[in-house]
């Protein structure tokens, strides 16, 4: 069994507020990683972490329940609407998702505050494509109070590196500045958050953790978040048609559409952001505003000042987009655009020999023909080992 047990937030001696709990592996072959769970935050904004409900810590003690074949206790409250999503539906997702996963039953004392005392609508930052999106659309274009972002949060807790490596620290922190900069134009307050939970992973989990982390950070911020915008990256069209094939190794692209919306509180809304659109969609979108060519960080090499390479397989399904649209001068101080135009053929030939196989390419495909944006020939265009190849 796993129990989760102590709740309890206090101010740290480095004058953080941090929200704890105890978790401990019981009779399972396997020693918990670490002694407790935490989510830490600048002990001002202390008062958000909610301390009445052990909801944040449920979901990665399901998960964890779920892997080890064996049932969760909490030894307190939770909430009753969250304690029914997981117990009744979001596990057979969870099951239908990975076959290391098993069916495991969640034993609570009893069920949290129902009152929603949060007046915040947020969403997370990271200056991708998916995040500058939902941006957007809730900041710039959104009118209504009850759904307008009036927050942005940063949460380091995995999508930056392993918690044991050092450059983890590094890179959160360029990420975040970036993030601050963003939040400082736009007149935001941002609110970076901190967790132990990336302590719990292990390469069998792939990066499911990491999805049902952000979440977990949200849910720790209940005393002052009333909604929270997820910026998907996958559109409803892409996980209806292509969702099985991310089985066992990508829960967003697998399921975020219909998953996200179980992991509810009464006092929290979490909603699913970014699934109306295509990537391209998104990025003609972005191209005309300022902020996006200015912070637009969409680069999966890792460098300490995480700028963008201009080369790797994400800058150059941004960048090709941009090409297309006539945009690449407008980014051309955030992106390395020497490194692309040496890529840029091959790129394009790939796409085109790719069309049938990959949602994106066509996409792409798609728009150049929109708008008349000579690419290779089909004909000429081959994936041979991996490389691309160009005849004629
Ligand atoms: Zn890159």
């Amino acid at each position: 069994m796993i129990e989760i047990s102590g709740l309890r937030r206090y101010v740290t001696d480095s004058n953080t507020a941090r929200l704890e709990a105890d978790i401990k592996f019981v009779d399972i072959d396997g020693e918990a990683p670490a002694e407790t769970m935490w989510f830490e935050i600048d002990s001002n904004y202390g008062g958000m972490l909610v301390d009445d409900t052990y909801d944040p810590f449920m979901l990665i003690g399901l998960y964890l329940a779920m892997y080890y074949h064996t049932d969760l206790k909490i030894c307190g409250n939770v909430s009753k609407k969250l304690y029914k999503n997981l117990t009744w539906y979001a596990q057979k997702i969870l099951c239908d998702f990975s076959s290391d996963l098993s069916p495991a039953k969640i034993f609570v004392d009893g069920f949290a505050p129902t009152v929603a005392t949060g007046t915040l609508i947020g969403t997370g930052i990271s200056c991708g494509v998916d995040s500058l999106s939902t941006l957007y659309d809730k900041f710039v274009c959104e009118d209504d109070d009850d759904y307008k972002i009036n927050a942005l949060f940063f949460f380091n807790c995995g999508s930056n590196g392993l918690m044991e490596d050092g450059f983890t620290a590094s890179l959160a922190s360029v990420r975040c500045e970036r993030s601050i900069s963003v939040a400082k134009e736009l007149g935001l307050p941002l609110v970076p958050v901190d967790t132990n939970l990336h302590q719990f992973w292990r390469e069998e989990y792939g990066e499911t953790l990491f999805f049902l982390s952000i979440y977990a950070c949200v849910l720790s911020l209940q005393n002052a978040i009333r909604r929270y915008y997820t910026s998907s990256g996958s559109s409803y069209f892409q996980i209806k048609a292509n969702g099985v094939s991310y089985e066992n190794h990508d829960l967003s692209s697998f399921c975020e559409s219909f998953f996200l919306p179980l992991i509810q509180t009464e006092r929290t809304e979490l909603i699913v952001d970014g699934c109306q659109y295509t990537r391209v969609d998104k990025i003609k979108k972005l191209a005309d505003w300022d902020i996006a060519q200015k912070y637009l960080n969409v680069c999966r090499m890792y460098s300490e000042d995480a700028h963008n390479c201009g080369e790797c397989g994400k800058c150059l399904r941004t960048l090709i987009v941009l090409e297309i649209l006539g945009k690449l001068d407008d980014f051309a101080d955030i992106f390395d655009l020497d490194a692309y135009k040496k890529q840029s053929l091959n790129n394009k030939a790939k796409c085109v020999a790719e069309v049938d196989k990959d949602v994106f390419c066509k996409e792409i495909l798609d728009l150049a023909a929109k708008k008349n944006f000579p690419m290779p020939q089909r004909r000429d265009c081959y994936v041979l080992n991996k490389q691309v190849v160009i005849f004629g």
